[in-house]
């Protein structure tokens, strides 16, 4: 983890949680006190869950995002939300491109872009996900794939209030699995340097999240990898015991 940059520990709950997992939020903002400043905490939870997240969160330690938005800022797009609309109940994140939504929504990386450039728009922070399968790292071709994606799905004008980048393996989502900690160095050294190349001085301080079977386990050692500046978590992040044990687990 780079000295100079305050890691993030960001929640994506998914498509999970009814009104009845407020007391579980709950328990994360009562919780993030005691972390006494160690990283940034922001939960995702499905739409239906940020009205109420961000008004309990209001004045809190923990910061409210959405999992995903349209890149129109409104319009004939049935079922579809806008960033804007996010940012009116309290959000201040979109996660964009996650490889759940590249693979059951077909999303490609201009329209990943497009969606970054919605949440810019609406004024706020857009966690921009990459990351290769399987059978692209086992054929070796993990950095060429990290590199078309941020090519692609990065806007221009980045900065490191506007973006975040999370790295997250497709493999290792909700697996269990998780890469080595050398793989995962080599992985974000090399995003490292295609933001500082593209977005100069700001790109070293834009922050790399690694994804993908984040665990109080696991976390301290994956935290202290080199250009890890926090992490995405997926089942983890539905614990209030378990996210801030993650966080706790920050340099
Ligand atoms: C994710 O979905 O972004 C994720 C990292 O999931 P998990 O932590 O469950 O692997």
């Amino acid at each position: 983890m780079s000295d100079a940059i305050r890691p993030l520990i960001a929640g994506n709950w998914k498509m999970n949680g009814l009104k009845s997992s407020t007391g579980e939020f709950e328990a994360m903002l009562g919780g993030a006190g005691a972390l006494s400043g160690k990283a940034d905490l922001l939960v995702c939870p499905p739409a239906t869950l940020v009205a109420a997240f961000a008004g309990m969160a209001r004045d809190g330690m923990v910061a409210v995002g959405a999992q995903d938005c349209h890149p129109k800022p409104s319009g004939a797009h049935t079922g579809d939300l806008a960033a804007e609309m996010f940012r009116d109940l309290g959000a201040t994140a979109i996660i964009v491109g996650h490889s759940e939504r590249r693979a059951d929504h077909g999303e490609s990386d201009a329209l990943v872009r497009q969606k970054a450039e919605a949440a810019w728009r609406a004024g706020l922070t857009a966690i921009v996900c990459i990351g290769e399968t399987r059978q692209q790292r086992d054929s070796g071709k993990t950095l060429d794939i990290c590199k078309t994606q941020l090519a692609g799905s990065l806007p221009d004008g980045a900065t490191s209030t506007n973006l975040v980048v999370a790295y997250e393996p497709v493999w290792a989502i909700g697996t269990g699995l998780t890469p080595t900690t050398g793989d995962v160095e080599e992985v974000h050294r090399f995003i490292r340097g295609v933001l500082t190349d593209r977005f100069k001085e700001e790109g070293d301080r834009i922050r790399i999240l690694y994804g993908g079977s984040v665990k109080p386990s696991n976390a301290a050692e994956l935290m202290g990898v080199a250009n890890v500046n926090g992490a995405l978590v997926g089942g983890a992040s539905l614990k209030a015991a378990d996210f801030l044990a993650i966080a706790a687990g920050c340099p």
